[in-house]
């Protein structure tokens, strides 16, 4: 095995082999609700957004229409008034003038005849208020009512629009106003109450009305399909332009959390690199190899494969370190790791747990395969003197090697086995590898 390579494969793959895997995809999974979180926070923020613009658009839209009925109904009221002041004004009943029909019906003669022989008739407000309207629908198609409960003209008896209006006057209200269709077109109406007045009198106390009565009311009707059409047009506008605008929010805070997340799991994944390697020789550290002796013994649990450890440690390093220097000692350390990676096998573990101590997990090896595992290495060592300035220096390392027991699932009891084994072998004269017997294991397995 051969350390850098052994050291860019775990770089590559932190999520799936780092100890803090779960933890990334924790962050992944926060991340993805995050931007979950911000798509329907943002869609009810331009949805409130809409609903409050277009909303307000008809309130400001119709309070005009409002104002400008109401002006011309003022305009239209200032002129009945002047008109019932004189008591009704008499036209020329020129061709085409026709007298009012219904004054008779209230006890007014409507022509009378000059001196000189010209016929004229009258037109009281509510005939001149319908010729008015008719002058107005033809500019612009704003036109008037007059609406009354008790009726002399046909025409000026209640729809049910207006019939809702008068009783809401009868209620109290000052106007009411709203869009209704009329002819299958949509029309804006308000309207206003029409009271009795002490000039009305005098052709309307036949009808039983006094001073101060509700007397009908008078409606002002504004097409309303040009305002409507531009209003939908602009909503429409306004909508496409809001899921645009969401769209590319919410786009680039994707992009964006994206990008710094990619970034945090680049930055994790090189501290967890770091975390778990030992900086001197690029392998595993304590740490890390505890870690994937835990993760050994479940698998091997498992599969009911057997697996080995071998504790290294160098003989003598101490005088190495006093005799040449610390610098030295660290590239002997050096040349130690990578000679041990060279002799292991491709899935076997090599990692600097100590100062000069090193530890290799051999899954599916067996305590007398692992012996000779260790043997190899204790011979690679020593059979290789590490190059220096001055002459080459011999190094020796000895070895506690053991197996896991099939009752055995903790990582400390298998360190402690091959530490007694070590100290055996130190105890025995150094360079040399010692075993321990296999851990606590059941009578019917191997
Ligand atoms: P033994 O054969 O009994 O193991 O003797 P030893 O001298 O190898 O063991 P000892 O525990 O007495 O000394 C280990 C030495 O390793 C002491 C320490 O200064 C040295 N050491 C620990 N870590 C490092 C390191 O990173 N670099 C260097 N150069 N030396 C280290
Ligand atoms: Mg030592
Ligand atoms: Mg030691």
């Amino acid at each position: 095995m051969n350390v850098s390579a052994h050291i860019s494969q775990r770089g590559d793959q932190p999520h799936a082999s780092g100890p803090n895997g779960p933890l990334l995809l924790e962050r992944m999974v926060e991340a993805r609700t995050f931007t979950h979180r911000i798509a329907v926070v943002l869609c009810l923020f331009v949805l409130i957004a809409y609903l409050t613009v277009v909303g307000y658009t008809r309130y400001r839209v119709w309070g005009q229409l409002e104002e400008q009925a109401a002006s011309y109904l003022d305009f239209v009221a200032s002129a009945r008034a002047w008109n019932a002041l004189h008591g009704g004004v008499y036209v020329l009943k020129a061709p085409g003038v026709e007298s009012n029909p219904f004054l008779r019906d209230l006890g007014v003669e409507p022509d009378i005849v000059t001196a000189d022989g010209r016929v004229l008739t009258m037109r009281n407000p509510s005939m001149m208020t319908r010729e008015v309207a008719d002058i107005t629908r033809g500019d612009n198609g704003v036109t008037f009512f007059l609406t009354s409960d008790r009726y002399v003209n046909r025409s000026n008896a209640p729809d049910d629009w207006e019939a809702s209006a008068l009783a809401a006057f009868a209620r109290g209200e000052s106007s009411v106003s709203g869009v209704e269709t009329i002819d299958g077109r949509p029309v804006f109406r308000y309207m206003e109450p029409l009271y009795v007045e002490e000039s009305c009198l005098e052709c309307h106390a036949a009808q039983g009305y006094e001073a101060g009565d509700l007397r009908g009311g008078i409606s002002v009707v504004i097409p309303y399909a040009g305002i409507r059409s531009v209003m939908v047009r602009d909503a429409w506008i306004l909508g496409v332009l809001g899921v645009l605008l969401s769209g590319l929010v919410f786009g680039s805070t994707r992009g964006l959390i994206r990008r710094y997340q990619s970034r945090l799991n680049g930055m994790n994944a090189h501290v967890e690199l770091m975390a778990a390697t030992d900086a001197l020789t690029g392998l595993d550290n304590r740490w890390m190899a505890i870690a994937r002796l835990s993760e050994e013994i479940a698998r091997a649990h498992r599969s009911g494969e057997p697996l080995s450890i071998a504790l290294l440690d160098l003989d003598r390093f101490k005088t190495i370190n006093d005799t040449h220097g610390h610098a030295v000692g660290d590239d002997v350390l050096q040349h130690v790791a990578e000679k041990m990676a060279e002799v292991v096998r491709e899935y076997d573990t090599v990692a600097r747990v100590g100062g000069e101590e090193f530890l290799i997990i051999a899954p599916g090896v067996c305590l007398n395969d692992a012996v000779a595992l260790a043997e190899r290495v204790r011979l690679a060592v020593g059979g290789s003197p590490v190059d220096t300035c001055d002459e080459p220096i011999e190094v020796t390392v000895s070895g506690g090697v053991t197996e896991l027991g099939d009752e055995e699932d903790r990582a400390d009891m298998l360190l402690k086995r091959a530490d007694e084994a070590l100290y055996r072998a130190k105890r025995l004269g150094r360079d040399r590898v010692e075993l321990a017997p296999r851990g606590p294991t059941t009578q019917s397995t191997r």
